[in-house]
C-alpha cells in the first residue's frame, strides 16, 4: 500500500502550490479523502499517514465504516440525502455536505440531540444530473432556514462538472466563491458561511486557487474505484 503514502505527498504539494498561489498555505485548506467503495485496510491506512478526515456518499457505507474503521477520523457524509436517511446519520458525521432542500433542513432540525453542522449544496453549472440550489434559490433558502437554530450553515459545497481539462471549470469555482461572499455581505441570521467545499481529483488545485478551503479526493490517492 506504499502507493497511498506516494499519491498523498504528492496530493500535499499540489495542495500546498495551490494555496500559495491563492495567498494561503497548506494549513487553510481541508482534505477530506474520499474513502466510498474502498475497503477498510486501505482506509486504515490513510488514517495513519495522518488524514483524519474521510467522506462517504452513501449514509448506509458511512455507518459500516463508522463502526468498522480503526481510529477515530471525521465523518463527512458528501453525498446526496435522502430525509429518511437523516436519523442515521446524526450524530456520527462532523459535517454534513450535501443539504439541498427545506424539507431536509426541518427533518436534521427534528432529528437532531446536538447542534448539527451543514453546507448548502449549489448546482453552480446548472446541470440536470445534479444535485443542488441554483445559485439564486440560496438567499430566500438561507432566509427560511434561520427558524431552526440548531442547525449551523458553515458553509457551501458544489460537485462540478466532470471534464477533462479543469481549467473549464475554473469560472465555476469561481462564481461560487463569488456566491459565498455576496451571500457573507447579506448578515442572515444563523449564517455563519466560511467554508467552501470544492474540487476533486480532477480539479482541486484550480478548485483551491479560486478560493475552496475543503477539497474531497478518492482517485488521487487510491486509484481508480472498481
Ligand atoms: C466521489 C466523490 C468525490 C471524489 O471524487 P474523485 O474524483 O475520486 O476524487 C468528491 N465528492 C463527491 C460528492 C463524490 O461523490
Amino acid at each position: 500500500m506504499d502507493y497511498i503514502k506516494e499519491n498523498l505527498d504528492c496530493i500535499k504539494q499540489k495542495i500546498s502550490n495551490a494555496a500559495k498561489k491563492s495567498g494561503r498555505t497548506y494549513e487553510d485548506i481541508l482534505l477530506v479523502g474520499v474513502t466510498k467503495t474502498i475497503g477498510e485496510d486501505r482506509i486504515d491506512k490513510l488514517i495513519e499517514l495522518g488524514v483524519n478526515d474521510l467522506g462517504e456518499n452513501r449514509v448506509q457505507e458511512l455507518i459500516k465504516k463508522y463502526e468498522t474503521v480503526h481510529g477515530n477520523p471525521n465523518w463527512h457524509l458528501i453525498g446526496h440525502l435522502q430525509t429518511n436517511k437523516v436519523k442515521y446519520v446524526l450524530g456520527k458525521t462532523v459535517l454534513i455536505h450535501s443539504v439541498d432542500s427545506l424539507k431536509l433542513m426541518e427533518e436534521i432540525s427534528k432529528r437532531a440531540m446536538n447542534a448539527v453542522d451543514v453546507l448548502i449544496e449549489i448546482n453552480i453549472a446548472g446541470e440536470n444530473t445534479k444535485h443542488g440550489l441554483r445559485p439564486d434559490e440560496l438567499e430566500p433558502f438561507l432566509c427560511e432556514s434561520s427558524k431552526y437554530n440548531n442547525i449551523c450553515i458553515k458553509g457551501l459545497m458544489t460537485v462540478a462538472p466532470y471534464t477533462p481539462n479543469p481549467e473549464n471549470n475554473r469560472v465555476f469555482f469561481r462564481n461560487m466563491r463569488k456566491l459565498l461572499i455576496d451571500i457573507q455581505k447579506k448578515n442572515i441570521d444563523n449564517v455563519n458561511m466560511q467554508k467552501l467545499s470544492m474540487g476533486m481529483t480532477n480539479d482541486y488545485e484550480v478548485a483551491i486557487e479560486e478560493g475552496a478551503n475543503i477539497v474531497r479526493i478518492g482517485t488521487g490517492i487510491f486509484g481508480e474505484r472498481l
